[in-house]
């Protein structure tokens, strides 16, 4: 007997392109504009937090980790039963794909957006339809479209790599517009004026995720949450791995949601230096979005955005480089602390000339 183990994957699993995140090297010399981190580290409590949780690890975790969604409740001024964890917003959204997608399925969202979006499409065997922005950067009356053959729309927002942000009020339409549920991917929002967790009240088909590894500087703990309808959140526990999220990171992820000193201190630091950046982009001829995000998008109309990546990769200096086949390449630049973006405008400077001085 022999067996040919790539015959037996499922279609769909062969013939999918990975997900491929940012780069991670692991050498720690290089300035990290590319991923979206937060330039600086957590809330000091978290430190204390884990050190008691260590104690406790001889034991399975919570499974619904409630000592996190009680913080978190108290926050958002919603119920905990309203809120759903897991290890990193991408597996909230992985949860939320499993339960309302289908085999043959279809998922939509606006382009250009998130990449593991069509991943996760993909992962569950399903087709995804990307719809481009109005040029005001809201969602197109396209995304309507056959309406009745989507199963799930996603929503980053603040969009990825735009950093640039739908209103409440064209949310509500969208939300009263959808036959089917409507994911509000609010990975950025603390950098963002607005949410849209009240809309979570008002239609028990819209859901908003959040993460912990932007904001609150915990991306290497892998934390996030769902909030929605506790009917909703109900049914998604069926869905979720029983112990989806660790001890270890239940303890930090409620000491990081406990101090929202920090969290604001941290959010208008980088907001300051978001600013800072764009204005310095601007100057050196690059075209950039206004961003809500900790990021910001740019090309240059003179200089090709992948040369300049390579430029700034061989001087130790990482940003994203994306191209989107139908709209552009460019680069999506992480806030970084202000001697980071201070040395990228330097090296930018010394290689596209500082024509708008
Ligand atoms: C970073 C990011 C996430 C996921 O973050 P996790 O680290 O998995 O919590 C989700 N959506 C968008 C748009 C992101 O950029």
């Amino acid at each position: 007997m022999s067996c040919d183990v790539r015959a037996c994957l499922r279609p769909e699993i062969r013939e999918m392109a990975p997900y491929v995140p940012g780069e991670q090297p692991r050498d720690g010399q290089a300035i990290k504009l590319n991923t979206n981190e937060n330039p600086y580290p957590p809330s000091p409590s978290i430190a204390r937090a884990l050190a008691s949780a260590a104690e406790t690890l001889a034991r399975y975790p919570d499974p619904l980790a409630t000592a996190f969604r009680q913080e978190a409740a108290r926050v958002l001024d919603v119920d905990a039963d309203q809120i759903l964890c897991g290890n990193g917003s991408d597996d909230i959204l992985t949860i939320v794909t499993r339960a309302f997608v289908p085999t043959g399925g279809e998922v939509r969202f606006p382009s250009p957006s998130y990449i593991l979006y069509r991943t996760l499409a993909s992962l569950q065997g399903a087709t995804f339809r990307e719809v481009p922005f109005t040029d005001a950067w809201s969602w197109d009356e396209r995304l309507l479209e056959d309406i009745d053959s989507a199963h799930l729309v996603y929503v980053p927002n603040p969009n990825s790599p735009t950093g640039t942000l739908i209103s409440n009020k064209d949310l509500c339409a969208l939300a009263e517009a959808l036959p089917c549920p409507l994911l509000i991917d609010e990975a950025y929002v603390d950098f963002a004026p607005h949410h849209a967790v009240a809309l979570t009240k008002r239609y028990p088909h819209v859901m908003v995720s959040r993460t912990l590894s932007k904001s609150y500087a915990l991306a290497g703990l892998r934390f996030g949450y769902l909030v929605a309808h506790p009917d909703l959140i109900g049914v998604l526990r069926k869905v979720k791995d029983s112990y989806n999220t660790d001890a270890l990171s239940i303890a930090a992820a409620t000491a990081a949601m406990a101090d929202q000193a920090w969290l604001k201190d941290n959010v208008a630091r980088c907001i300051r230096t978001r600013e800072a950046l764009t204005a310095g982009l601007d100057r050196l001829g690059f075209a950039t979005i206004p961003s809500h995000a900790n990021f910001v998008w740019c090309h240059h109309p003179q200089h090709d955005a992948q040369s300049l990546y390579r430029f700034l990769k061989d001087r130790g200096l990482l940003v994203r480089y994306m191209a989107y086949e139908g709209w552009m390449d460019g680069l999506r630049i992480s806030v970084g602390t202000d001697e980071a973006i201070a040395k990228l405008l330097a090296l930018l400077a010394e290689r596209v000339g500082r024509s708008g001085l």
